[in-house]
């Protein structure tokens, strides 16, 4: 009998022993970059005739590591490897499974100093940025390791005279997991993790700005006992190989997390019939996000002003629940706004692997660019509070900034910038502020602070995001404790971390024994 799941606790790093592990883990991983990579496919490990490098955004010289840049034919042999590996792998028992799991999140959960030190390294994170993702990866797996063993119990039907009935769930097949950069440990292996432990093969396709950090998973799952083919490691363009896989015909399912852009054409690439293709495809798409908080006229101010800090500026803003939009009640627009100005100049920004940095780079220079693009956009279509520009540093560094006086038909308040920018718009009551927040494609994650129940009750019914908060900040969410997954244009509705995720990874089969007359 399993413990009940909880979640992993946070490091803290005021603490010395922590603080001297990180330190340590630090060195420990410099001395390893710019390794070799190999693809790993059906367990073997095998070299492309391209390769493409990984680097520090914090300090653009130092290659992380080299990876294999598959081809098309390595993409379908991972597809190949993956099917074959499934006939054996769906009559492993969920027990079994989930106890390789249970071994992942111990291994994890042993090494997790190095994991965040490769996520400090390679995308960025600041200390507690990393360590926060990879107690995340660890809660994945302790509590769809769980989920797999309740799926597995019998289910209950109604009875019927006559007849013996059971509902079994079963696996779907061999898929393809297409992970994103941004929470690079967590929601590769949560996708991952989920897909197999229900009895799925996978082809683990991971973002090019964080593969060594795929690789340090991909080596804990190996090493937990994962039997070869299970899950196949292959690096590359996510619009060529990934496309590819996506449109292989043996592919029965697609879990992805990334910009609407990708995810949209995944779901039209994977909706297109193939020949020798007999099934519809799964595709569990989870994309971007235009996140608000509002702030009523009766709310908590400091409480709210440390929410915005750090839903808007944690990860340097490239989470899809950050906060870009910020939506105040007239009459507390200009001393908030005025507030916020003054905290947001105190934060730090440099290197993340200095500990006494709030915020460290964004991801690589397209982001840098484009993030630069939407900040002259908003100087036009509002007024720049805070930051506006470069930090200084070797990095892709970006000021923490505020545009104020925003419009909502401005592109600045409707699109995704993933960085460091925050929106603000002045809405003349409640009703007004949630017609603002919902006007928007995308319906990830939201937050209303205030005092006023009636307020929050109606916010609580009209806000429509598939994770809303009240009082609190809106990124951070736990696993088990708020599944997570947003709506419209934000994914196909899943929510991750949550007891309905696992039943995405499985089909339903229903075996009916008419009872013999004896005699
Ligand atoms: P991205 O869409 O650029 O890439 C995500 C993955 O898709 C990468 O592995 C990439 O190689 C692959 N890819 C790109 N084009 C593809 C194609 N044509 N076919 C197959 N695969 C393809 O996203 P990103 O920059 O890595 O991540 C940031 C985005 O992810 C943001 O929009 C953010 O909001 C979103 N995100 C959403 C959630 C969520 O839970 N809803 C969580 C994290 C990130």
């Amino acid at each position: 009998m399993n413990s009940e799941f909880k979640n992993e606790s946070l490091l803290d790093f005021s603490q010395e022993a922590n603080r001297t592990g990180q330190l340590k883990a630090l060195e420990l991983v410099q001395s390893q970059l710019g390794r070799q990579y190999d693809l790993i496919i059906g367990g073997k490990r095998l070299k492309s005739s391209k390769t493409f490098s990984s680097i520090n955004p914090s300090k653009k010289s130092e290659i992380i590591g080299v990876f294999q840049q598959a081809d098309l034919e390595q993409a379908a042999h991972a597809v190949d490897a993956a099917t074959h590996a499934f006939e054996a792998w769906k009559r492993f028992s969920a027990q079994h499974r989930a106890n390789i799991l249970f071994q992942v999140a111990e291994r994890l959960r042993a090494r997790r100093l190095e994991m965040n030190a490769w996520m400090i390294f390679e995308v960025g994170k600041t200390w507690a940025e990393a360590d926060a993702d990879t107690a995340e990866a660890v809660d994945f797996c302790e509590f769809y390791a769980r989920e797999a063993l309740r799926y597995a119990e019998s289910q209950p039907l109604t009875p019927f005279a006559g007849e013996t009935n059971e509902l079994f769930y079963i696996p779907l097949g061999a898929g393809v997991v297409i992970s994103p950069w941004n929470f690079p440990c967590a929601i590769l292996t949560g996708m991952t993790t989920a897909a197999f432990v229900a009895g799925n093969t996978v082809v683990l396709k991971p973002s090019s700005d964080s593969p060594a950090i795929a690789a340090f998973i991909m080596n804990i799952l190996e090493e937990s006992g994962l039997p070869p083919g299970v899950v196949n490691f292959v690096t590359g363009a996510g619009s060529v190989i990934g496309d590819a896989m996506v449109q292989n015909p043996k592919t029965r399912f697609v879990a992805f997390t990334g910009s609407k852009e990708a995810g949209v054409h995944i779901v039209e690439e994977s909706s297109r019939l193939r020949p020798g293709q007999i099934w519809i495809k799964r595709v569990i798409a989870e994309m971007g996000g235009k996140d608000f908080i509002i702030v009523d006229e009766d709310a908590d101010l400091d409480e709210a002003l440390t929410g915005v800090i750090a839903s808007a500026y944690g990860y340097q803003g490239q989470k899809c629940s950050a906060c870009s939009r910020l939506i105040l009640h007239e009459k507390i627009y200009s001393d908030f706004l005025q507030r916020l100005v003054e905290k947001t100049a105190r934060i730090k920004v440099g290197p993340s692997t200095d500990p006494a940095n709030y915020m460290g780079p964004v991801i690589n220079e397209n982001a840098m660019k484009s993030i630069l693009q939407y900040i002259e956009i908003g100087k036009k279509e509002g007024k720049l509070v805070a930051g506006g520009g470069p930090a200084d540093g070797e990095g892709f560094f970006i000021k923490p900034s505020i545009i104020a006086d925003v419009s909502p038909s401005a592109r600045i308040a409707r699109e995704e910038i993933f960085g460091p920018v925050l929106t603000v718009l002045k809405a003349k009551n409640l009703d007004e502020a949630i017609h603002i927040a919902n006007d928007n494609e995308y319906g990830l994650t939201g937050s209303v602070y205030g005092s006023n129940e009636g307020h929050l009750r109606k916010a609580k019914e009209e806000c429509h995001v598939g994770n809303l908060y009240l009082n609190r900040k809106c990124t951070g969410a736990l696993v088990g404790v708020h599944p997570f997954g947003g709506f419209n244009m934000s994914g196909t509705d899943s929510k991750a971390g949550g007891r309905d995720y696992l039943m995405l990874f499985t089909q339903a089969k229903v075996v009916s024994e008419k009872a013999l007359i004896s005699g």
